[in-house]
């Protein structure tokens, strides 16, 4: 019967050095080829726990506690440098901390969610230059769809056999930059550059990756914590996901070619890049709503009859900034959206005969889903009929 953890007593002999903003499981995946060893055969004899099961788990993102510290004592590095590889040290800056879950919040890609990226990103033009290659934690946050220092949209796959990128699935090699199915070299992956019409996308990715580094956001001269605007970017993610190809947004520069995203997703293959694409237009809008805030953001209401509502509705928590700049400038109702019939007036009038409520321009109103004096189109309505019929 096989041993586990053998060579426990053992100490890892050839530590490559971490750079600051690698990905933990790229430092492993290092230190393993160091050795001659797979990712998964490393952890199986070098670490106490099930080594094989850590490889199939998103290293970065668990609870690695117990095998940094394990880690840390093995190659003689310090606790700090190792947990600061961990997406878990962006807790408190770029989500909120809920030590249990097992899954990254949606501010962190999985390693896979066919929603919004195929497998593990990186800008192959940054494994190029690098002198040992190694894979970046902000390849892992949703903001991140491109590379400012290159000007390229970010891969998700190998371009060659469309396999996705698993350290777990790569054969010991110098370098970690060789697909895991057909060995093709991901630095020569061809890339897809950011044209000039799409610079703002890059301003919006390094506007993000700035506050997140400073752990605070400059929004109206007030400094606003990173976390709460993370927690805005997702409200508004969602928001302007869900509107679809209905959405309207003119001051936005690409809103044509965002929206043409969703009759090309039709086409099975043409799907493979719109999701970095999509999501590096949702970026680059939500950069737009946060500028002049919360002028542009009251614009984008008015324009998609989006009502208090639809920002906080799906919340239990919004920071006060934000509910205050919605409470002030975004109706709590339908103020000025939908035109409302005489008919309409009339079934509800008949309803709440019907119940024996009190008839007046407050009850009918609430009938009719509309504001009771805000809704002009309404209060001239209701005012006319009265007139015609009488008091009614
Ligand atoms: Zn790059
Ligand atoms: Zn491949």
């Amino acid at each position: 019967m096989r041993r586990k953890g053998w060579v426990d007593g053992y100490d890892c002999l050839i530590i490559p050095h971490p750079y600051p903003d690698e990905l933990l499981s790229s430092w492993l995946t290092r230190t393993a080829f160091a050795h001659g060893y797979s990712l998964t055969t490393f952890l199986s004899l070098f670490i106490k726990h099930d080594g094989s099961a850590l490889s199939r788990i998103d290293l970065d993102f668990n609870d690695t506690k117990a095998l940094i510290s394990q880690l840390a004592s093995k190659c003689h590095l310090n606790v700090q440098t190792l947990q600061s590889l961990s997406l878990r040290s962006e807790e408190g800056y770029l989500f909120e901390g809920d030590s249990a879950t097992l899954y990254p919040p949606k501010q962190i890609r999985k390693l896979k969610d066919k929603r919004t990226h195929y497998g593990l990103m990186f800008c192959p033009k940054c494994l190029a230059e690098d002198s040992q290659p190694y894979w970046r934690k902000q390849w892992r946050y949703l903001f991140y769809n491109a590379c400012p220092k290159h000007r390229v949209f970010l891969m998700d796959r190998c371009w060659v056999c469309y396999e996705r990128v698993r350290f777990s699935k790569m054969k010991p090699s110098e370098e970690i930059v060789y697909c895991s199915r057909c060995e093709h070299d991901l630095r020569q992956t061809l890339t897809h550059p950011i044209s000039m019409e799409q610079s703002f996308g890059i301003q919006a990715i390094e506007w993000f990756e700035q506050g997140l580094k400073e752990g605070y956001f400059e929004i109206n001269n007030t400094k606003i914590s990173s976390l709460f605007v993370f927690h805005v970017y997702n409200l508004l993610y969602y928001k302007i996901a869900s509107l679809k190809d209905a959405l309207r947004f003119e001051a936005f520069p690409m809103i044509d070619a965002y929206n043409q995203l969703y009759s090309k997703e039709a086409h099975y293959h043409s799907k493979k890049a719109t999701l970095i694409y999509k999501n590096f237009y949702l970026t680059a809008m939500i950069h737009q709503l946060f500028q002049n805030f919360p002028i542009n953001l009251i614009q984008f209401a008015k324009d998609n009859n989006l009502t208090h509502r639809d920002f906080l509705h799906s919340t239990k928590i919004a920071p006060f900034w934000f509910k205050e700049a919605i409470d002030q400038s975004i109706p709590l109702q339908d103020t000025v959206g939908r035109i409302i019939s005489e008919n309409e007036v009339k079934g509800a009038i008949k309803y709440l005969k019907s119940i024996g409520k009190n008839i007046n321009q407050k009850n009918v109103a609430d009938i009719l889903g509309c504001h009771f004096t805000l809704h002009k189109q309404f209060v001239a309505l209701y005012k006319t009929m009265a007139l015609r019929y009488g008091r009614i």
